[in-house]
């Protein structure tokens, strides 16, 4: 049931002691970053100076562009002959940024993942398909080398090939799917045009881009399996961070190795449990390189302590990244909540697309959302209803006016690893 239960389970005291020590490290191995000495320089702190868990407040954060200024080896703390892997970001929000990895981190890295997967019962009787892409993004290899450490019997499938991925479940027995959430909403379409029954399946671990509520449902019923959400990012060594227990009520982050505050992202200040804000995360066993209260961007809060699985901290699930929300005509709208209010309506897919125009100095959102092919008449009166259900559902969950396009089954892309669902084609118009 744990695969660490001494980490795992750590609190007050306990978990203080194990956290400071840690923390007194990573400052240390930080130091030796050129970008780190000249900013503890100007905040007056040296490493030593470290007394108290408290003390972390006094550290400058980290920022998503400092680490791209760095590009490619600035933030390395250790030779490059100690360093056994590289990996990058996928750019998601711009050039994509290099993460490097000593012996100790891969290891490190593997058991944190092995601690997830053994959280939510998986174990070496289970056959484990990693359908995330392998090579620089850190999703295949890091899921790869965790559920080889506890024993399963792994399949790499990476992405694409689909009809193969579906053959691959049924022949070998798969017993847990693990990939994005829209390529496992994929995956399930293929199924259902191929017939296969997916028998074996019982858990899916998805992650790697926000995915609703809602989505959940659709994918556990339609892959007979129970989903987990699973969170992390190149900058703490890839996946693994945050995942769900099987209360699935909150992703437990593991706090021996991630220091972790919510700030108000305005002004940096810290917030308590039940507040939403900006998560910042201060790794705390990352030795090739070390960031000091790195600011991801994702919007989360933390919960209360105490959870009924005996493990410690835990975050809500992400809804998006600050650079995810979109503001149209000064209302926030997050791509997740379309999807929720699509996935509620019998009439519609999961599938839509976003497009941001700006016109006559107003924002207009236009959304192509694909039909059900059970409700794919091509009456044009069904349409009309249709149509202004939808707008009217969209304008209800998100206070805004949409237009929305419906399309034929199937002609919307799909996505293999991250969803990109939103193309904003404003122009500064100054
Ligand atoms: P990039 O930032 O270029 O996408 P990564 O591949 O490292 O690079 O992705 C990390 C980001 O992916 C996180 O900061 C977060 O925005 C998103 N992400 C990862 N897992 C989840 C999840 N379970 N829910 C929501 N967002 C997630
Ligand atoms: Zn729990």
């Amino acid at each position: 049931m744990f695969w660490n239960r001494e980490m795992e389970t750590a609190t007050g005291a306990e978990l203080e002691r194990i956290q400071l020590k840690r923390l007194k490290w990573t400052v240390k191995q930080a130091s030796k970053i050129g970008f780190y000495q000249k900013q503890l320089a100007k905040a007056g702190i040296a490493p030593d100076d470290i007394a108290s868990l408290d003390d972390i407040e006094r550290l400058p954060f980290t920022k998503k562009q400092d680490l791209r200024e760095g590009y490619p080896f600035g933030f390395l703390a250790v030779p490059k002959r100690e360093v056994v892997r590289i990996h990058t970001t996928s750019g998601t929000t711009g050039k994509p940024t290099v993460v490097g990895y000593t012996r100790g981190d891969i290891e490190r890295w593997a058991e944190l993942i092995a601690r997830d997967l053994t959280m939510i019962g998986l174990s070496e009787d289970d056959v484990f398909q990693n359908a995330l892409g392998y090579g620089l993004f850190t999703g295949g290899l890091g899921f790869h080398y965790g559920a080889e450490l506890i024993g399963m019997t792994v399949v790499p499938s990476a992405t694409g090939n689909t009809r193969r991925q579906i053959e691959m479940i049924e022949d070998f027995g798969v017993t847990a799917i693990n990939s994005t959430p829209s390529y496992a909403m994929h995956l399930a379409e293929v199924a259902e045009e191929m017939g296969a029954g997916l028998e074996t399946l019982r858990v899916g671990t998805f992650g790697a881009e926000p995915w609703s509520g809602s989505m959940r449902k659709e994918l556990e019923s339609r892959l007979g399996i129970t989903a987990y959400d699973s969170y992390g990012m190149s900058e703490m060594f890839g996946p693994g961070a945050g995942f769900e227990c099987q209360e699935r009520d909150g992703l437990h982050f593991w706090h021996d190795s991630y220091y972790v505050e919510i700030i108000d992202p305005a002004t940096g200040e810290r917030l308590g449990p039940g507040e939403r804000g900006e998560l910042v995360v201060t790794p705390l066993v990352k030795e090739a390189m070390p960031l000091l209260r790195y600011r991801t961007g994702d919007i989360t809060m933390l919960y209360e302590d105490g959870c009924a699985c005996g493990r410690g901290q835990k975050i809500a699930r992400i809804m998006g990244r600050s650079d995810d929300m979109l503001v149209i005509r000064g209302i926030n709208v997050f791509p997740s909540q379309i999807e929720h209010v699509l996935l509620a309506m019998p009439e519609v897919g999961e599938q839509f697309m976003v497009y941001i125009d700006r016109i006559h100095h107003l924002d207009e959102m236009t959304i192509d959302v694909e039909m059900n092919r059970d409700y794919f008449s091509g009456e044009l009166k069904d349409l009309d209803r249709i149509q202004a259900k939808v707008t009217g559902a969209l304008r209800e969950t998100l206070g805004l006016r949409t237009r929305v396009n419906l399309v034929e089954p199937g002609t919307l892309p799909r996505f293999e690893g991250k969803a990109r669902r939103v193309v904003d084609r404003r122009k500064e118009v100054w």
